[in-house]
């Protein structure tokens, strides 16, 4: 019974197979796989380089509604999505991001899915797994310590240190590394500077092992990085201080993708996980790249709702990689759409079809949205226990006006099986072909003008307000041969506007540009818009206190 046990009591149940088995079920060999114990393998690069990078497959973006604080269920429809297609007789695999141990110890839940639709082994996935993160940390550390190092011992290249913004990185939610000095302790511990920690998530470094194409790429990135500016204040980059090269040792291992598999023994392919606020939230490239040459399908989700995370797939990542989507689930939940219809989150579990019908508003404006980009939409309903025959109708009855179908989908309580419909809509929608995907704005436009077609496009924002600075900072960007990048823009999950509490479908409303940063590497202009957490705390609470191993030595409170 589904609902009677724990995510983790699910995933332990699995019966897995041999990693090399799913991977020859790709067409891979024992020679092209490098093991990591007995159920997890990266694909080396001289197999990612076979197989050639040329993308065959089919590239099924799932994205949400507005979601509420608990998470309406992507990654949960994308792994069951994914085995309701090989059920149906389609090669598909999945691709996800990897976790980050910080929330893991704070209180969200796992990043491997839910119920009977996860990806194996979960708690490794969640925990140290093929210690990517770590390598991303050491590479970013590096060079932190080389700018330092490089001031210390007589600052040859002028740096200004207070004009530093590469700061120090680490896994894990601890506030009191915000902010620090550095260097203290007399003249043999270097000159004291103010800089602080951030999450790995948020390291331009993981930015930018998620958007290479292969080693040089990384290399050629990781050198483009700007780690401040001197005296005259000319940007320094990481290839100024010689730094690229041993920074691409560390990594070179951490680009190959990881290969495991859904409780249903199909392939996933869990590879990078940058922050989807101030990044663009999805997995690899390569790992994206790499699965499309060898299934029918790929599955893949986009972090937050579709606002953010759908529009920084399409205009990030696909327009810097070269990928067409071919579909696009819309993943909704009736939590959050009678949340975003104005009930309180106390008041959730009572049947309420009015404000169901009140939240449609939001799952609308997404419909619309993601149709401005030429792909076509369907709508998964994830269906919860509580959900009731009225409330489903109205969802059901809103997206026939809006011309989208609109499918219930079981695959928390049912696995795969629970989401053959959806899969089945999701290969009509293919294979009728429809689609003309394109990006939201041309490379050529200026940057203020990108933001802008952002705020007001997706957002619907009546004006965008540039703090001072602001825009003379874009237009030095431009100058120096950055303004054909695409924008990120990092902001609220919660709602379309700035202010987390309006939520629906929000018109009115002014978006302030705060700040703008530059990530030269990875090859996006950062826009930020309201109060952006790039280091989290834990909660008063925090779910460690209930992590454990149990008398056979299992993990125990993990989720
Ligand atoms: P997202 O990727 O959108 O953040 P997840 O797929 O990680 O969301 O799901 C968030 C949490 O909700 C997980 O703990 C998952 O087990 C749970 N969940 C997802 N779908 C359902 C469902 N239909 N019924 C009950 N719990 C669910
Ligand atoms: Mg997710």
């Amino acid at each position: 019974e589904g609902r009677m046990t724990s995510d983790i009591q699910i995933a332990r149940q699995a019966r897995k197979k041999p990693i090399l088995e799913v991977a020859e079920g790709l067409g891979l060999s024992g020679e092209d796989i490098l093991p990591y114990g007995h159920d997890k393998a990266k694909i080396s690069h001289a197999a990612v380089t076979r197989v050639g990078q040329q993308p065959s497959g089919h590239l099924i973006l799932v994205t949400a509604i507005s979601p509420t604080p608990a998470g309406e269920g992507k990654t949960t429809t994308t792994v069951g999505l994914g085995d309701a297609l090989n059920r149906i007789g389609k090669r598909a695999t999945i691709c996800i991001r990897e976790a980050s141990l910080g929330p893991n110890f704070g209180m969200k839940g796992g990043a491997a899915g839910g119920g009977r639709a996860q990806i194996v082994p979960m708690e490794e996935m969640n925990l140290h797994f093929t210690g990517d993160f770590h390598a991303i940390t050491s590479a970013h550390n590096l060079l932190a310590a080389m700018i330092d190092n490089h001031i210390y011992w007589g600052n040859q290249l002028g740096i200004d240190t207070r004009r530093i913004s590469w700061r120090r990185v680490m896994d894990m939610n601890d506030r009191a590394l915000r902010d620090m000095v550095v260097g203290l302790g007399g003249s043999t511990n270097g000159f004291p500077r103010q800089t602080g920690f951030d999450i790995t998530v948020a390291s331009e470094v993981m930015a930018i092992l998620c958007l290479s194409r292969d080693l040089g790429d990384l290399q050629d990135r990781l050198g483009r990085i700007v780690i401040g500016y001197d005296m005259e204040r000319r940007p320094v980059t990481a290839a100024d201080l010689q730094a690229d090269g041993a920074m691409t040792v560390l990594l070179k291992d951490a680009l190959q993708p990881n290969l495991v598999q859904t409780l249903e023994n199909n392939p996933a392919l869990v590879h990078g996980g940058p922050f989807a606020n101030i990044a663009h939230g999805c997995n690899s490239v390569i790992a994206t790249r790499t699965a499309l040459a060898m299934s029918d399908y790929v599955v893949t989700e986009a972090g937050f709702g579709a606002d953010l995370g759908a529009e920084k797939f399409l205009d990030i990542k696909c327009r810097l990689a070269g990928l067409t989507p071919s579909a696009v689930v819309l993943v909704a939940t009736i939590r959050a759409l009678k949340m975003n219809g104005g009930v309180a989150k106390a008041d959730l579990a009572q049947e309420d079809a009015a404000s169901v019908r009140r939240g449609c508003a939001n799952l609308g404006r997404h419909i619309e949205n993601l149709r401005a980009f030429g792909l076509p939409v369907v709508v998964a309903l994830n269906h919860f226990d509580a959900d009731q025959e009225s409330e489903l109708s109205e969802v059901s009855r809103f997206c026939a006006m809006q011309g989208v179908k609109m499918i219930v989908a079981r695959h928390w309580a049912e696995g795969g099986a629970g989401a053959t419909d959806l899969a089945r809509e999701v290969v009509n929608l293919v294979e009728r072909g429809e689609t003309g995907f394109q990006t939201l704005y041309g490379d050529e436009i200026p940057l203020w003008d990108k933001i802008e077609t952002i705020c007001r496009r997706i957002y619907r924002a009546s004006g965008v307000e540039p703090a001072p600075g602001v825009q003379a900072q874009l237009e030095a960007w431009e100058r120096a041969g950055h303004g054909h990048m695409p924008v990120c823009i990092a902001k609220t999950q919660y709602s379309f506007s700035t202010d987390p509490a309006r939520l629906g479908a929000p018109e009115d409303h002014v978006v302030p540009v705060r700040e703008v940063r530059l990530n030269a590497g990875a090859g996006f202009v950062v826009a930020i818009c309201g109060d952006i957490m790039t280091m989290p705390g834990l909660p008063r609470t925090p779910a460690a206190e209930n992590i454990g191993l149990d008398g056979k030595g299992q993990v125990e409170g993990l989720f």
